[in-house]
């Protein structure tokens, strides 16, 4: 038999998929991969329901129902002051990672150069390969992990296609300034740069510190594709509703390859979904709070133990230096943490093009329910510093 493509076949299996099967083979709890152990909003729930019953159960338009492209378009403008036309600027896709893989194959052509944050979400890397994009890294280090200005200065050039942006930001929960994000924006204006802004935990922020989209800044809106996913703001991952929303001529080149990639979405889910984002005002404080406690519970947890986690301003994750705490590197220690001490946590390197840096941190995921949280918090206090 002739061998598959060269690129498929140097991908491995994610992180998230490993350390899952890994957790569930030594019945260790699992911190590991980013989604909630209880359900989102009965309500929401409700809708799928109500929508099945309704005889809403075929094909919608493939770039969404056109119910849904209005609530996002809603909430775009009711929050961020954002219009998008829901005829040609909003695309419904299967999660955030489908919305990732179309906006890059959409744009990037082999040669490109595409700037990445690192760490970076796991599913970028693959989908610049495919495109033949080459991918150039910045480092954000630790503990602020902000950038070196003149080393993201140094990394544009007229080759730069696109810049890959994730704020708030997985896995450090970090959230891009103001300042930091109009720097970014200069640069790829001067360069002439597409961005993506990946805002899939737009909504899970702390503090009242306010997520800031970058296609509100200093006339970025027609170079940004801005992604999100319901999955994360309403804790319904296995939903897989997630969207693009970019200029109308950015959407139409994306279109064409949702199209005759996945055609269309879930139709129920999206009609929920469509009503979902309605209740957002009273839904999102009540979410902001649930998960503040959670992160509270398990920072200071972590922090009494000695493991000096990093506070984040968003997401549901919590990142941990183990320099202090093992001479192991961190797939070694997180393997040990689920075969001797019974959690499951992530591994960073798969985060990383810089191995050193990659080797530093392990990542919690915090969505869990408390009792949950408290019996990990049991299990790691016996693994001694
Ligand atoms: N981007 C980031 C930063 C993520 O953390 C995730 C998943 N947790 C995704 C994209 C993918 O989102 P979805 O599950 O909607 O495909
Ligand atoms: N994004 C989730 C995380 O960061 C996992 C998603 C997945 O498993 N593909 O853990």
């Amino acid at each position: 038999m002739k061998e598959f493509s060269k690129i498929v076949a140097s991908f491995k299996e994610s992180i998230f998929a490993t350390m899952s099967k890994k957790a569930a083979e030594y019945k260790a709890i699992n911190l590991a991969q980013g989604f909630p152990d209880f359900d989102g909003p009965d309500w929401a729930k409700t809708f799928v329901t109500q929508a099945m019953q309704k005889g809403e159960n075929q094909y919608p338009p493939f770039l969404g129902l056109q119910s849904l492209r209005s609530s996002i378009s809603h909430y775009y403008e009711k929050y961020y002051n954002l219009k998008f036309n829901p005829d040609s600027d909003i695309i419904v896709t299967s999660g955030a990672t489908e919305a990732i893989f179309i906006s890059i194959l959409a744009l990037v052509n082999p040669g490109d150069e595409v700037i990445v944050f690192e760490p970076f979400y796991d599913s970028y890397l693959p989908s610049i390969e495919l495109a033949g994009g080459i991918p150039i890294y910045i480092t954000l280090k630790g503990p602020d992990f902000t950038f070196n200005q003149q080393e993201l200065t140094s990394a544009f050039s007229s080759k730069t296609k696109l810049i890959m942006l994730n704020s708030p930001h997985n896995p450090t929960g970090k959230m891009f300034t103001k300042d930091e994000l109009s720097f970014i924006g200069e640069l790829a204006k001067k360069f002439d740069t597409y961005i993506i802004a990946d805002e899939v935990y737009e909504f899970l922020t702390f503090e009242n510190i306010k997520h800031i989209p970058i296609a509100t800044l200093n006339n970025l809106k027609e170079r940004t594709i801005t992604i999100s996913s319901a999955g994360k703001t309403f804790g319904f991952t296995g939903w897989k509703i997630g969207w693009v929303v970019a200029s109308a001529k950015i959407c139409k080149a994306i279109g064409a390859l949702h199209q005759y990639n996945v055609f269309s979405v879930s139709t129920p889910m999206q009609s929920a979904i469509a009503k979902s984002l309605m209740q957002l005002d009273s839904y999102i404080p009540e979410f902001q709070k649930l998960y503040t406690k959670k992160r509270d519970l398990v920072f200071a947890g972590l922090n009494a133990m000695g493991f000096k986690p990093i506070l984040p301003s968003g997401t549901y994750f919590i990142l941990c230096p183990i320099e202090h705490l093992t001479k192991l590197d961190n797939v070694s220690f997180a393997n040990y943490l689920i075969e001797s001490v019974g959690v499951a946590t992530i591994p960073t390197l798969s985060f990383y093009n810089n191995e050193t840096e990659g080797k530093k941190y392990i990542r919690f995921c915090f969505a869990k329910t408390d009792e949950v949280l408290l019996e990990a918090l049991k299990r790691l206090a016996k693994f001694s510093v």
